[in-house]
């Protein structure tokens, strides 16, 4: 493929490693591991890039549930993604030890500790707090570099953001601040409350960029240059809205990711929810009573757990739990349903008997992929055609 060439020469010697850093590709599979294929997540970032596109925004693509892999950084730059997000700096910094050179946003605010580093490895950086911008400010100016912020408005979510009202005194603020360019605003909705983005708040978000500009125009600076609509929540408004009005870009990380609709996790059109899969392994085998024996109080995770006398059932216990992963969150393969998990084991019910050695495919969900990604006990295996 064209683009396996561009992905070779992003990817420089990386160090030193992180806790569950990759696997080396074609290492002998173990597991539990993680399946990354390449290619299903340049597909998505293609047709999701493509659409937006259509609609007049751009894609900036949130890798912050990869824990910097530089291979699928370097895959997401090759499907024509031009800017990339994380919320962690730490993140950003492993890609940039890998030699990733794209632009870079900061998607959480900066902490004040870290301000020196978000400067250094992030040109942009999504901000509430002038207290923190001022200390960008400080801080660019002693590297000598200009930071871009994008000051993030409250729009019902009830997470980060400032008030609407609270808009312009800040923005005047903001543009006397040296080093520090305005970049422009943003959202974030349906992270903390489920907060559906809609015509009506997004239509807000339209007119106070409106009023953004009528201010930049005063203080006889540019127009405000990015409306950033909010995440892969936005995409149903964004693909289907007549007029998107101001917004020019969204931060899409799960639907590029899992190829489904983060609002109800039903699957997008066209694109792969099975670029991820988690492999573990049987280590015993057999059949079991459903119901259990003797008083039941809590069991290892502080949960009472009523079952139903089934009879026997086919049962095996998989060498996976909470420490590598969110065992709710995982979608066992047709025959094999999920019956408890405690900290290292999976216990499932099949309609055929698993033998212990075999190996069962899951696919994580994002909550179960974020925490595979970042257990270091999960081997990861990157694939992609040759
Ligand atoms: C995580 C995050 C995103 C991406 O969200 P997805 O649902 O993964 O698309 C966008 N913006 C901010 C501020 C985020 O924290």
């Amino acid at each position: 493929m064209p683009w396996r060439s561009t992905l070779s020469r992003n990817l420089r010697a990386r160090s030193p490693p992180l806790p569950g850093e990759l696997a080396a590709t074609g290492s002998t599979p173990v597991a539990p591991r993680l399946d990354i294929d390449l290619d299903k997540i340049h597909h998505n970032a293609c047709v999701l890039r493509q659409r937006l596109t259509q609609r007049g925004i751009a894609m900036t693509a949130v890798v912050k549930v990869t824990l910097g892999c530089p291979e699928i950084a370097a895959t997401l730059l090759s499907a024509g993604v031009t800017t990339l997000a994380d919320a962690r700096i730490e993140n950003i910094e492993t890609l940039r030890r890998a030699g990733i050179a794209a632009p870079m946003t900061l998607i959480r605010s900066p902490m004040l500790s870290q301000v020196d580093r978000v400067v250094r490895h992030a040109n942009t950086s999504l901000n509430t707090e002038l207290d923190v911008i001022a200390a960008l400010s400080r801080a660019a100016r002693k590297a000598q570099l200009c930071h871009r912020i994008v000051l993030m408005v409250e729009l019902g979510d009830l997470r980060e953001g400032v008030l609407p009202a609270d808009v312009p005194q800040i923005l005047h603020r903001l543009l006397n601040l040296p080093n520090i360019e305005f970049a422009g605003i943003g959202t974030n909705l349906a992270c903390r409350s489920g907060v559906v983005p809609d015509p009506h708040n997004m239509a807000e978000l339209s007119a106070l960029a409106d009023l953004v500009d009528r201010e930049l125009r005063r203080a006889g600076r540019p127009a405000c240059a990015l409306g950033s609509g909010g995440n892969s929540a936005n995409l149903h408004w964004a693909l289907r809205q007549a007029d998107t009005g101001r917004i020019n870009d969204l931060r899409v990380g799960e639907a590029l990711m899992l190829g489904c609709d983060p609002m109800d996790r039903t699957p997008i059109g066209g694109l792969h929810t099975d670029a991820f899969t988690l492999i573990a392994e049987v280590i015993e085998s057999g059949i079991k009573p459903s119901l259990p024996q003797g008083t039941i109080a809590q069991n290892a995770v502080g949960n009472t757990v009523v079952v139903k006398d089934r009879g026997p059932v086919q049962q095996a216990i998989l060498a996976i739990g909470r420490q590598d992963t969110e065992p709710g969150d995982l979608q066992p393969p047709p025959g094999v349903r999920m019956l408890g998990a405690s900290s290292d084991h999976l216990i499932v019910e099949s309609d055929a008997p698993l033998q212990v050695g075999e190996r069962v495919a899951f696919i994580p969900g994002y909550s179960a992929l974020l925490r595979s990604m970042t257990s270091p006990f999960v081997s990861k295996r990157l694939q992609a055609q040759a």
